[in-house]
C-alpha cells in the first residue's frame, strides 16, 4: 500500500515537472551528457511488422510500413545484449507479434533472462499459440476491442472478428485458469474511445468483465499514429469523443519517452516508439554487438537531448506524449481482487 502511495507521489511529481516551463529551461541548460542519467528502462521491441487487420488510422493497417519478421536467433542476441537497466519488454511496436509463430519461444527466452513481457494484439490469431502462450512466462497481454457490437468493433478494427476475438480470449483465461504456473499474470481488454463508441461504454464494460479477463483499460484516442494522418486530419480530427473528458491532453514539455526506445526486427534502434518512418535510428544493435554504446555513447547524446527536449521534428505533432489512459471509466474486475 505504501509502495503504491509512493508509486502515484512519484508519478505525479514527474508529470508536474514535465510541464514546468523552468524546469524544461533547466534540462536545457544541461550539457548533453547528462541525459544518460535517464536509463531506458522500457523496449519495444518489434517481432513483427506485419499485421492481418487495417485499422483505419495505423500506418500498418493501410500499408506504409514494409512487412517484416524477426527470427529467433536475431531475437535472442537482443536479448543477451540487453542491460539489466531494462525492466519490461513490450513485444508490441509497429504490426501484431501472433504473425510471427516464434513469438512465444522469444518470450520464454526473455523471461527466462529475468526481463518482465507484455504483449498488444488484436487477438484474431492467439488461439494457435493459447498452450505456448501459457507456459512462456508472459507477464500481461492486453487485447484491443474498440465495439460492443460487430458493427462498432469492425469501424476502426477493420478486418477483425468479434466473437473470433471473444472466444480466443476465453481459451485464455480457461487456459491459464487450468495451468499451474497461472500464466499471463494479467489478461485485459484496451479499448480506445472515440466518437464511435464513447455512448457504449457500460456495454462494453459488461461484455468484457463477461470475458473473465482481470480489467478493461480505457485509451485516449491518438488520430495521427506515427505522426500521420492516414485519411487527413478533419477525418481523423472528427473522430474525437465529445465528451472532453475522453479526449488526451498533451501538455508535456520534457518527453517521458527518453526512459524507452524501439528495437526494429531488423535490429535497428529508433528513438521513440511513434518514429513509424523510421527517421530516427541511433545505431543497429546487431551489426554493431552492443545496446549500451549506441544508446550512451557520445555520438547520440545531442540526439537523445532532443528527445527530451521534444525538438525533433515528429515531436511537434506528437500524438503520444499525454494522458493515455482514462482511470475513471477503466475497472478492475472482481476475479482480479481476489487472486
Ligand atoms: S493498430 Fe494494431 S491491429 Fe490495427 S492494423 Fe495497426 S498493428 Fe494491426
Ligand atoms: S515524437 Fe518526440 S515527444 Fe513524442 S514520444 Fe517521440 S520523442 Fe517523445
Amino acid at each position: 500500500m505504501i509502495k503504491k502511495i509512493f508509486r502515484q507521489a512519484a508519478r505525479k511529481t514527474k508529470s508536474i515537472l514535465a510541464c514546468s516551463k523552468v524546469f524544461a529551461g533547466i534540462i536545457r541548460c544541461l550539457p548533453s551528457w547528462a541525459v544518460n542519467l535517464k536509463k531506458i528502462v522500457r523496449v519495444e521491441l518489434e517481432v513483427s511488422s506485419a499485421c492481418n487487420l487495417s485499422c483505419s488510422f495505423c500506418p500498418v493497417g493501410n500499408k506504409k510500413v514494409p512487412p517484416g519478421l524477426m527470427d529467433l536467433v536475431t531475437h535472442n542476441k537482443i536479448i543477451d545484449l540487453l542491460p539489466k537497466t531494462i525492466r519490461l519488454i513490450s513485444y508490441s511496436y509497429r504490426g501484431d507479434v501472433t504473425l510471427n509463430p516464434d513469438f512465444p519461444k522469444m518470450i520464454k527466452y526473455a523471461h527466462e533472462k529475468g526481463f518482465e513481457t507484455f504483449i498488444s494484439t488484436n487477438g484474431m490469431l492467439i488461439d494457435k499459440y493459447i498452450d505456448e502462450l501459457v507456459k512462456s512466462g508472459l507477464d500481461k497481454i492486453y487485447f484491443t476491442i474498440d465495439g460492443a457490437t460487430q458493427d462498432l468493433q469492425g469501424k476502426y478494427r477493420v478486418g477483425s472478428d468479434l466473437e473470433k476475438i471473444k472466444s480466443n480470449i476465453r481459451l485464455l483465461v480457461d487456459a491459464r485458469k487450468h495451468s499451474l504456473s497461472k500464466y499471463p499474470k494479467e489478461i485485459a481488454v484496451q479499448s480506445v474511445v472515440s466518437r464511435y463508441n464513447e455512448t457504449e461504454i457500460p456495454d462494453l464494460v459488461k461484455l468484457v468483465e463477461d470475458l473473465g479477463v482481470d480489467k478493461i483499460i480505457f485509451k485516449t484516442l491518438a488520430v495521427n499514429v506515427g505522426g500521420a494522418y492516414i485519411k487527413g486530419k478533419d477525418f481523423h480530427e472528427n473522430l474525437f469523443p465529445e465528451n472532453v473528458k475522453y479526449r488526451r491532453k498533451t501538455n508535456l514539455l520534457l518527453c517521458p519517452f527518453i526512459e524507452a526506445c524501439a528495437i526494429l526486427h531488423n535490429g535497428d534502434i529508433s528513438v521513440c516508439c511513434t518514429d513509424y518512418g523510421a527517421k530516427y535510428i541511433l545505431g543497429n544493435i546487431i551489426r554493431e554487438n552492443s545496446f549500451e554504446n549506441i544508446i550512451y555513447g557520445k555520438k547520440n547524446r545531442g540526439l537523445r537531448k532532443s528527445v527530451l527536449l521534444r525538438t525533433l521534428g515528429i515531436c511537434a505533432d506528437c500524438p503520444i506524449t499525454g494522458d493515455l489512459w482514462i482511470p475513471e471509466i477503466s475497472r478492475v474486475f472482481p476475479q482480479k481482487k481476489s487472486k
